[in-house]
């Protein structure tokens, strides 16, 4: 292809234009896509999916970012948490505050709404016990009345109870289906709603802010390790909410699935340890949906993590 050293057309704007329609691109997608635009600029010379090289899909991916730029937007990469991790280009908004840009064309309402969905997914569901991190469509529609006594984070006791930031059953319902379809959430087969790859993404950042505490000093490990909610894989660095974890409940130590894989093969051992305590890595504690099986939960859960689980209506805690 000669698109390398092209400036900025009409070829550009469209791929740009795809870009906006979905949520995310795959190289595939992106090789098809500008496939389709050369082959409508040209239709007497077809162009394939399979003659766009990679290095023309970042190619046109940096130039378009040069235009986006003054805007605060910017086309970025990430890999999916899956088994294939799968590199995906999103758009995200560089600069203003990342639940207002989940939530662009939605009211207050919904705002708080899914933050309430958020906190689930990364306060109420993710414990030590269990790292879920995902709430089933049931639960997160238990959440369209606002609570009546907010009483997370720092209290703010002048603050009435937002009577008005409750949405109707229907309307939170509307609300899921709207962030599944613009891609922010994603379904489980099993109906957990979980982040998707896009939104962490975007969200990175802001989670950490939202969710981790600093460390105290007096903390044992175990605290230091609860405090950390929103964790980082040890092998490549990005964000774990599907994965694996040590089975030393104490031990901040995450890996994503395929990282789990690359990691042991690199160290080329049949017994498997973890990296940061040493403890056997048994590959039977897990991150994401896995942990709310009951198969993957310890024996006798100890009474300050039932504490913790207050609030919540977990099926994982149902029995
Ligand atoms: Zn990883
Ligand atoms: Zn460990």
């Amino acid at each position: 292809m000669e698109v390398d050293q092209a400036p900025y057309n009409n070829t550009h704007r469209a791929f740009l234009q795809a870009f906006m329609a979905r949520s995310t691109m795959t190289l595939e997608d992106a090789k098809r896509v500008l496939a389709a635009i050369f082959t409508a600029r040209d239709e007497d010379r077809p162009t394939l999916a399979a003659d766009i090289t990679e290095a023309d899909v970042t190619s046109y991916i940096s130039s378009i970012n040069v235009e986006l730029s003054p805007l605060d937007f910017e086309i970025r990469s990430a890999r999916t948490q899956t088994a294939d991790r799968t590199w995906i280009w999103a758009i995200v908004n560089t600069t203003s505050d990342p639940l207002t840009q989940v939530a662009t064309t939605r009211s207050a309402d919904e705002i708080a709404f899914v933050k309430r969905v958020l906190d689930a997914m990364f306060e109420t569901h993710n414990t030590p016990r269990a790292e879920i991190m995902a709430i089933t469509v049931t639960q997160a529609l238990q959440l369209h009345k606002a609570p009546r006594s907010n009483n997370h984070e720092t209290q703010q006791d002048d603050t009435p109870a937002p009577a008005r930031s409750t949405l109707s059953m229907n309307d939170a319902q509307k609300c899921i289906e709207n962030l599944i379809e613009e891609g922010w959430f994603e379904k489980s087969r099993k109906g957990y709603l979980s982040l998707s790859p896009r939104a962490l993404m975007e969200l990175r950042g802001w989670l950490v802010d939202m969710y981790n505490e600093s460390p105290d000093e007096d903390d044992t490990e175990a605290e230091a390790t609860a405090r950390i909610r929103v964790k980082s894989c040890e092998a490549c660095r990005e964000i774990v909410t599907v994965g694996q974890r040590c089975s030393n409940r104490a031990c901040r130590c995450r890996l994503h699935d395929a990282c789990v894989r690359q990691f042991f093969r690199g160290q080329g051992g049949a017994d498997k340890k973890c990296p940061v305590c040493k403890q056997e890595w048994t590959e039977q504690t897990f991150v994401g949906e896995r942990a709310a099986r009951p198969a993957s939960r310890p024996s006798g859960a100890s009474a300050a993590s039932r504490r913790s689980m207050m609030g919540g209506d977990s099926d994982e805690d149902s029995d």
